[in-house]
């Protein structure tokens, strides 16, 4: 059963609810002439200073992921891979995938990031934050169990999946993966496992090939447990809603999840240079607002972000503030100079209407709504 939205605290500052996280030992991974570079957090770093979060929100030191960390998502193989590129000076794992000398280093802080901010919002005492941003650097969501790919060195979020049920002791894990990419790596990892709740909204198609169709829901104990929500190129944050509130809110909420996790990527946004979506700051804001929604619902711990993409450094920095802004209840009213109203394509529906047929063991009865099938 799940209770009424729970009211905000009113004795505790506002601000306090969420933490940020974050170590500028990220800007060490060099990746030089690509995406995925270090002027994506320089950019936030400007941002956050600029509009006084840097010393409003309490921080959260990462620490380095240990190896034990990284084994229950990765293998030794994949660890020695990556450590022994670094040492020997770094290179490319492939075109997209560059180990510099201390990227090893700021892949470990980044999955650790993630870690010590569970700590904080899972075992905290009342006074502390609920919620935390970790604004890290390399992403995380495709990396495999043994193998980097994609820009992503070791998969952070599902690192910090089995450390809240390994150490934590928390066993039903929401991954939302938001990031215009399908998150492939983390799909992989528990594609059989009925524990891990992983929804990914992603434009389809996309990069990684072959990856992020409605027909791959998981497989074993794990059927049904995978939620694939490919939309068509072009989307906004009309048909995100949509699938927000007709496919993820319902689902995720009759998971009953003891702890949220975000795969926060904002390449799904209109002015972004790899993405071709059309979602702008509202909708950013409504994807947080739902990932609060659903931990408030049911109890959940979190939620608890991390960075994936988002490659504009003119639009990164207000969208990652727009998130902030969300989880904390800031006041900041991030204006969005691309914001626009955009309808849902018919191809969208279509998708969404395949997506809410799929059986999930766990959904009592079918997650049935007008909206999609009204196509009209
Ligand atoms: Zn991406």
């Amino acid at each position: 059963m799940t209770e009424p939205h729970a009211p905000h605290a009113t004795n505790t500052p506002r601000t306090q609810r969420v933490a940020l996280v974050t170590d500028t030992a990220y800007l060490r991974h060099d990746t030089g002439y690509h995406p995925e570079n270090a002027a994506r957090l320089r950019a936030v770093y400007a941002y956050l200073h600029e509009t006084g979060l840097d010393t409003r929100l309490p921080h959260i030191a990462p620490r380095p992921a240990t190896d034990a960390d990284l084994l229950r998502v990765h293998t030794a193989r994949h660890l020695a891979h990556i450590e022994g590129l670094a040492a020997r000076g770094g290179g490319s794992i492939d075109p997209d995938t560059i180990v510099s000398p201390h990227s090893a280093e700021a892949a470990r802080l980044a999955a650790g990031g993630l870690l010590a901010a569970l700590d904080a919002v899972v075992s905290g005492d009342s006074h502390g934050p609920r919620s935390a941003f970790v604004l890290a650097r390399p992403p995380g969501h495709h990396a495999m169990a043994d193998r980097a790919m994609g820009f992503c060195l070791y998969n952070s979020v599902a690192i910090a999946a089995r450390y809240a049920q390994e150490v934590h002791g928390l066993r039903r894990v929401l991954i939302l993966d938001w990031d215009v990419h399908h998150g492939n790596g983390t799909q992989s990892v528990f594609y059989d496992d009925p524990s891990v709740l992983f929804i990914s909204l992603h434009q389809y198609p996309l990069w990684p090939p072959g990856w992020g169709w409605i027909d791959q829901d998981g497989e074993g104990a794990g059927a049904g447990y995978t939620v694939n929500i490919p939309l068509p190129p072009g989307e906004s944050d009309a048909g995100y809603a949509l699938a927000c509130e007709e496919i993820v809110r319902p689902i995720a909420t009759a998971f009953q999840p003891d702890l949220v996790l975000v795969s926060a990527g904002q390449d799904c946004h209109i002015a972004d240079p790899i993405g071709g979506m059309a979602v702008t700051s509202a909708g950013f804001a409504a994807f947080t607002r739902l990932a609060l929604d659903i931990a408030r619902a049911t109890g959940a711990r979190g939620p608890v972000l991390t960075l994936e993409g988002g490659y504009n450094p003119d639009t990164l920095p207000y969208l990652v503030g727009t998130i902030f802004d969300t989880l904390g209840g800031l006041g900041l009213d991030v204006a969005d100079p691309y914001a626009r109203a955009l309808p849902i394509s018919a191809e969208a529906r279509a998708r969404l209407a395949e997506v809410k047929r799929a059986p999930r063991p766990f959904v009592d009865k079918p997650v049935v709504g007008a909206a999609i099938e009204d196509v009209g």
